[in-house]
């Protein structure tokens, strides 16, 4: 998806911008897929975890109306939005995840209707001393769902009928995973419809009330990025993957930084070996031989002039390597960044504790990457 970015970037001849374009949105479409179809195996393996913070309710449910935007736009459809004033501003729950039904159910209600407005409303079912159950309907006027069928849209793969996959596409995921995800949150989602009369679906989750403010997010948009001057520096890009390098290179380069290669942790060491002079690592933490968290550890054991355990040590499969490493490594800390393949909370924690002094999320984009050098670099 990103080498489709680039090549869009440099595109002129229209045709081929139309290909690409193609490929942009299957591959959009193909990712939207993966996603639910990983989301519903983790729920059903009882892998899902929430993640709870206090968040502002009015922004979870704009964010999720923003995203939509677009679609509802070209369709010419409406969505109207009304939040009841006597929900509390902040509350703590899982912000993303409540965010994830509302648009599963947004974007149902603009696949399957022709004629607007659609609304959505926000409203206390129930308020208590230490939580608030926060009901959510999604109301449009479109195709309606047949009586006999309101019973089957909540089970996985499974559609109103046969013909709504060739005429609308979907996989008869959403549902399922919305279901799911509202139980994890101790509620429920219903439907009432009347074929040819449009659809009501109807969720409530409970999240605790919390004094605590939300934490002030910083927004870093294009503009900035494009602002942002950093002095070139050297980077060693450790990872495994072709493609990932080959991306991560360009958009490294794009902004004027010099790059070497390393496939895998060993190759890295290897490197640093006969020259030292980076000014920053950016590791993937899954690779073979030697993966990016024992790259650190060994690395930051060097720098502290300590000897490595026997386990990590055996890995290096050259016992006159890690002595080599200490002396040529210790006493100066090097910038380590990571790159993990998701956002999981537990990622994150395993990237600090081998020692690590940053991380970004695959995909990785321009925005992130930039934003992530300028906390960890000098300006220019
Ligand atoms: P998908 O949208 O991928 O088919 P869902 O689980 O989101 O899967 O929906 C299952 C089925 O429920 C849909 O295929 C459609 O038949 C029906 N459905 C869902 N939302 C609506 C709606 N707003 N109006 C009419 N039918 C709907």
């Amino acid at each position: 998806m990103g080498m489709t970015d680039l090549a869009l970037e440099k595109a002129v001849d229209p045709q081929q911008r139309s290909y690409l374009e193609t490929v942009k949105l299957s591959a959009d479409s193909l990712l939207s897929l993966i996603n639910d179809i990983l989301d519903f195996s983790k729920i059903e393996a009882g892998q899902m975890e929430l993640d709870e913070h206090p968040f502002i309710l009015a922004e979870a449910v704009e964010a999720a109306i923003r995203t939509v935007s677009v679609l509802s736009k070209e369709k010419g459809l409406d969505i109207a939005i009304d939040i009841s004033l006597e929900l509390p501003k902040v509350v703590e729950g899982d912000s993303l995840r409540f965010r994830q039904i509302i648009l599963n159910l947004l974007s149902n209600a603009i696949k399957f209707s022709e004629k607007g407005p659609i609304r959505v409303l926000v409203t206390p079912e129930k308020i208590g001393p230490e939580s608030v159950a926060v009901r959510v309907a999604v109301i449009d006027r479109g195709i309606g769902i047949k009586a006999d069928k309101i019973g089957a849209i909540f089970s996985a793969f499974s559609q109103a009928d046969s013909s709504v996959s060739r005429k609308f596409g979907g996989t008869g995921l959403g549902l399922a995973i919305c279901r799911q995800l509202c139980e994890l949150m101790d509620g429920t989602i219903s439907v009432q419809s009347e074929h040819g009369k449009g659809a009501t679906f109807t969720f409530i989750v409970i999240f605790g009330l919390t004094a605590e403010e939300p934490p002030q997010k910083k927004k870093i948009d294009t503009a900035v990025v494009e602002a942002i001057r950093l002095q070139p520096v050297r980077v060693l890009l450790v990872e495994d993957n072709p493609a990932n390098r080959f991306l991560l290179r360009v958009v490294l380069e794009k902004f004027q930084h010099q790059v070497t290669e390393a496939v895998d942790g060993v190759e890295a060491l290897h490197i640093l070996l006969e020259d030292d002079r980076f000014d920053l690592i950016i590791t993937d933490v899954q690779m073979p031989r030697l993966d990016g968290y024992s790259l650190t550890r060994i690395i930051r054991r060097c720098e502290q002039d300590e000897l490595l355990d026997k386990e990590t040590a055996d890995k290096l499969e050259n016992n006159s390597l890690s002595e080599r490493l200490r002396s040529r490594l210790r006493g100066r800390h090097r910038l380590i960044i990571a790159m993990t393949a998701n956002a999981m909370s537990g990622d994150q924690e395993k990237c600090f504790n081998a020692g690590m002094d940053d991380y970004l999320t695959k995909p990785i984009d321009k925005v992130q990457l930039a934003a992530t050098l300028k906390r960890w670099l000098p300006g220019g």
